[in-house]
């Protein structure tokens, strides 16, 4: 395929939204559950794995409004990611209150001398919460509200959870957020402080896999859809299609105005559950499908050594079954850096490892070391940059400069190799990881604080009411008993 494109003619009118199906990504089936789940396979796995996609129907009107869409989706515009028409929702009135995307691209030029690659980062960081969760999130919203419900439920440690909780502040739903006995306070308090009650379960000693398989139990009971409340967690089929954006966004980013429309060479996403790097998989093949992009990407996973399910996966060459990352011989000093980007197993690490295979691609495992080289690295060679954009991303990010180092090292990117690392979060969400490691270079820490000071006045208002928060032992019984109170209270 090679044509250049330009303007199909006609500007985008707000599109309907294209027909699609939710399938099950095992076996095939179309599926309708309201609780997002399929028992074909009968495994414990298949509760707790992501289990649907979404299939479009596109006749041959839909795909020109796709490209159309393409063309004009404008970094200005007010409707955000929903601009693109190949979504299950359709573009918003205006002055409608939830929006994501429209995130910056930043060439490197200082770090792309160093590697010897044109080195890209992709500030998902500039989202209304300050991650790439918030497109995901407002899918999910957009569908909740569809169906009408006014309640949701998600399980998550972090980035997830914060961004669930202003969006649903926003717009006036109730958000119940669960999460294992060994989350940091700080953590619990921010989720709070954005209006979402919390539910902790178990004791200091709980993890996160625990939670999540307790969580998973009520759901697949039924408990949440029967009480009106929206499964908003990994399981969710519309989250991926917000992560499709970003992959738009960086083809529109890297072309220019065209008429030759490119992806990048390799795209390097920082994975633990892995729905962001397979949505944007999702995303390029869909260009592709299109001929809205010559070319597709390499898709590469950077996780944490020993807590990269997607990193076993890729290695063992396993599609069709979980597999779990080795988090017994995960280091305390690596556990510390990655807190958000460290799992055992990854909830769409399947689909991941699939798009990490089908592309080429490469899963790659870095040490706190790694990331350390990277920060100092990014914030000595890109100074000025990172202080005009006020960019600092969270420490996990930058496992995704440290795998270009590595993989120049290897010799697997060429000199004029386009590679964009996707980057989410703000280091001022975990300060004291950003001045343990940095620690010694003053003349760096002072960049670092510079940029914290500046971003602070960014970060939105906290809610008019805090969440409540209740602790309950790690049991079925216990977490649908605090469920079903929460529930009635925050329906009255
Ligand atoms: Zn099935």
């Amino acid at each position: 395929m090679n044509f250049a494109l330009t303007n199909l003619g006609g500007k985008t009118t707000p599109h309907k939204p294209v027909k699609y199906r939710k399938v099950c990504l095992h076996c095939g089936k179309e599926n309708t559950t309201r609780n997002y789940t399929c028992d074909c396979r009968g495994e414990a796995w298949q509760k707790e794995y992501r289990t649907l996609g979404i299939e479009f129907e596109l006749d041959e009107a839909d795909e020109r409004r796709g490209r159309q869409s393409f063309l004009d989706y404008d970094f200005d515009s007010s409707q955000g990611i929903l601009q693109y028409a190949l979504l299950p929702f359709a573009a918003q009135g205006p002055g409608a209150p939830e929006t994501a995307g429209l995130t910056p691209l930043y060439h490197l030029r200082h770090l792309s001398a160093c590697y010897g690659s044109e080195v890209y980062i992709k500030n998902e960081g500039d989202n209304p919460s300050g991650c790439f969760k918030d497109r995901e999130t407002l899918l999910c919203l957009l569908n909740a509200r569809r169906k009408k419900a006014e309640h949701a439920v998600i399980y998550s440690s972090g980035n997830a959870a914060a961004s669930a909780a202003l969006f649903a502040r926003n717009s006036r739903l109730h958000l119940l957020t669960f999460v294992a006995g060994d989350t940091y306070e700080e953590k619990i308090e921010y989720i709070r402080n954005h209006g979402s009650d919390v539910i902790v379960i178990g004791e200091e000693n709980t993890n996160f896999e625990e939670g999540y398989r307790l969580f998973s139990s009520l759901n697949s009971k039924g408990i949440y859809t029967r009480n009106g409340y929206d499964n908003w967690s990994v399981r969710n089929p519309y989250r991926v299609q917000g992560d499709k954006t970003t992959a738009l966004e960086v083809v529109k980013q890297l072309s220019g105005n065209g008429p030759y429309w490119m992806a990048p060479d390799y795209v390097i996403v920082p994975t633990a559950n892995g729905s962001c790097l397979a949505g944007m998989w999702k995303g390029f093949k869909e260009l592709y499908e299109l001929g809205l992009a010559e070319n597709l990407p390499a898709m590469v996973s950077v996780g944490i050594e020993n807590a990269n399910p997607v990193f076993k996966a890729v290695q063992e060459n396993e599609t069709t079954r979980p597999v779990k990352g080795n988090i017994e011989k995960l280091e305390e000093s690596d556990a510390r850096i990655g807190s958000i980007i460290v799992a055992e197993e990854g909830y769409d690490s399947i689909q991941a490892a699939k798009a990490v295979l089908q592309s080429g691609g490469t899963a790659i495992e870095v040490k706190r070391h790694h990331i350390r080289k990277a920060m100092v690295d990014f914030l000595m060679k890109e100074r000025e940059k990172a202080l005009e954009h006020a960019i600092l991303p969270e420490p996990a990010s930058y496992t995704a400069l440290a795998a270009i180092g590595l993989l120049r090292k290897e010799g697997t990117l060429a000199p004029k190799d386009k590679v964009v690392a996707v980057i989410t979060g703000h280091g001022l969400k975990a300060r004291e990881v950003v001045e343990e490691m940095i620690g010694e270079r003053p003349e760096l820490q002072e960049v670092a604080g510079r940029i914290m000071e500046q971003k602070k006045e960014d970060m939105g208002p906290k809610a008019a009411i805090k969440g409540k928060r209740i602790q309950v032992e790690a049991s079925y019984d216990a977490l649908a008993e605090a469920f079903l109170r929460l529930a009635k209270e925050g329906v009255g």
